[in-house]
């Protein structure tokens, strides 16, 4: 089974699964960024503070450790998708991402956590004439919200990037992104929390978490519980194992492929000297990006769901969606024909109906979850994890008033009914993107009603 270019070391050390009963402030279910950005928010506040992070794998075993690693400051999963659900906070929330994601660079810094961290900006490309119109009006009303972009014509694009396919570009230069390592940044999160001294179980999959007298008490599969004050659900596309959080969220699989390294005559041939990120402007897109050692690694397109909202390592790999993103690869990059694809491998993400994290309080306010990102979660996880913070031990902060964390997206119905869901927006996606963008009817009820399905 391959798990992926960024997970293929193996931790230097990995911890002990819980046994026994234990005692705790907080207990912290999930070892990706939102539960041990968490952990780090608490012990920022209170370094006394006793927590545990109990992690069914090891750390960044989920998308964490799965990701295309770009890494963007939006909170609302892309400004387009702020000024459509919170255009009355947008502006605080801009603000509040760029401030996280310089805080976020600055801890890997602070830390010496060497995540391969690159200031490059990103790229869209059009390819299909609506789009390049799109661009056009895009750069207007993105500035009016403060985001600087700049167009490229079809030959400053293919120039930038030399791919047959581009009809135009929108540059966003460095300070609304950076690309990174994501495995790299959460095992660095992960040891700097325990230099804390949070307490990390891995192999420690929760099973139950029960209301207890003054707190909560957590039930673990290796028969290990632990009591405590609170408990942070983080576990993402995985949490159906809490039936409350299951109307919430559906787990889209989405793929990735990482290319050996390029030859001096391969990198060459494409250009792209600026190392950005880049992605198409499709519905169903590709997102793309060099790694440290140069290699490509090619994601997205298809963003596939399985009945019944089932997650699990059986459906880590799909070798018609691998195939069909090496087409589209070689489409795109024609001169790199023959290069190959050593690493390929899925994982969930955890989409909510408007595409933002969304967060809420159980048990009489004593267990507090984080989840929804919908594949924009590597930057909006280290904001998340402060604002659980916040629910736990600073709930007069002004942000806890934001409406994106304080209402909750509108919930997928329950089967058989969100598999039928799914499936006929995805056809509608596909259906308008090969019909020029021209959305049909579907689309354009739910664009109405501010609902939607993306990865
Ligand atoms: C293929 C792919 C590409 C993506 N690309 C990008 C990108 O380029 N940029 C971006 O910003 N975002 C991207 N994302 C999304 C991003 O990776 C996520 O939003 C982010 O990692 C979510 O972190 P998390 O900690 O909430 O979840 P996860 O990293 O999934 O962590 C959840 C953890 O909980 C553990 N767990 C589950 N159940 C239990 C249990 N019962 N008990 C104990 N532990 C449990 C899991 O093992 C896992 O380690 C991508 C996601 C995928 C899958």
């Amino acid at each position: 089974m391959s798990i992926g270019y960024w997970l293929r070391h193996r931790p230097e050390a990995v911890s002990e699964p819980l046994r026994g009963s234990h005692a705790a402030d907080v207990v912290v279910v999930g070892a990706g960024f939102t539960g041990l950005w968490t952990a780090i928010a608490l012990t920022d506040t209170d370094p006394a503070l006793r927590v545990v992070v109990l992690e069914a794998e090891t750390v960044a075993h989920g998308a964490s450790g799965r990701n295309g690693g770009f890494c963007e400051a939006s909170l609302t999963h892309g400004l387009a998708n702020g000024i459509l659900h919170f255009p009355d906070e947008l502006e605080r929330l801009e603000r509040e991402g760029i401030e996280n994601l310089d805080a976020l660079i600055a801890f890997t810094r602070e830390h010496a956590i060497d995540c391969d961290l690159e200031e490059t900006g990103t790229i869209s490309f059009a390819d299909r004439p609506s789009q390049v119109e799109e661009f056009r009006a895009w750069v207007d009303e993105a500035a009016e919200h403060g985001e600087q972009l700049r167009f490229l014509d079809r030959d400053a694009a293919q120039a930038e990037v030399h791919s047959p396919r581009w009809q135009a570009g929108l540059v966003r230069p460095p300070g609304r992104d950076v690309m990174l390592d994501p495995v790299k940044l959460c095992r660095g999160i992960a040891r700097v929390a325990a230099g804390r001294g949070v307490v990390l179980h891995e192999g420690t999959r929760v099973t139950g978490v029960e209301r207890r007298a003054g707190g909560v008490l957590v039930q673990t599969a290796t028969g290990g519980s632990v009591r405590a004050d609170h408990v942070v659900v983080a576990t993402s596309a995985y949490s159906g194992w809490l039936r409350r959080l299951r109307p919430l969220f559906v787990p889209v699989y989405d793929y990735a492929l990482v290319s050996e390294p390029l030859s001096d005559d391969e990198r060459a041939a494409i250009g792209w000297r600026g190392r950005q990120g880049l992605s198409d402007a499709n519905n169903q897109f590709h997102y793309f990006r060099l790694t440290a050692d140069d290699r490509i690694l090619w994601g997205g397109y298809d963003a596939i769901y399985h009945f019944g909202s089932r997650v699990g390592p059986e459906l880590d790999e799909r070798p018609e969606t691998f195939e069909r993103l090496e087409q589209h690869f070689f489409a795109t990059f024609p001169q790199l024909e023959g290069l190959r694809f050593p690493y390929r491998w899925g994982g969930a993400i955890d989409t909510t109906s408007r595409f933002t994290v969304t967060f809420g309080q159980t048990l009489g306010g004593r267990l507090t979850y984080a989840l929804g990102y919908t594949g924009l979660g590597v930057g909006a996880s280290r904001w998340a994890g402060g604002v659980v913070r916040d629910f736990i031990l600073r709930p007069d902060e002004d942000r806890l008033r934001f409406r994106l964390v304080t209402s909750p997206p509108i919930p997928f119905p329950p089967e058989p009914l969100r598999y039928a869901a799914v499936q006929a927006v995805r056809h509608e996606l596909d259906r308008a993107d090969r019909n020029e963008g021209r959305r049909g009817l579907l689309l354009r009820t739910l664009d109405e009603l501010g609902l939607g399905f993306d990865s």
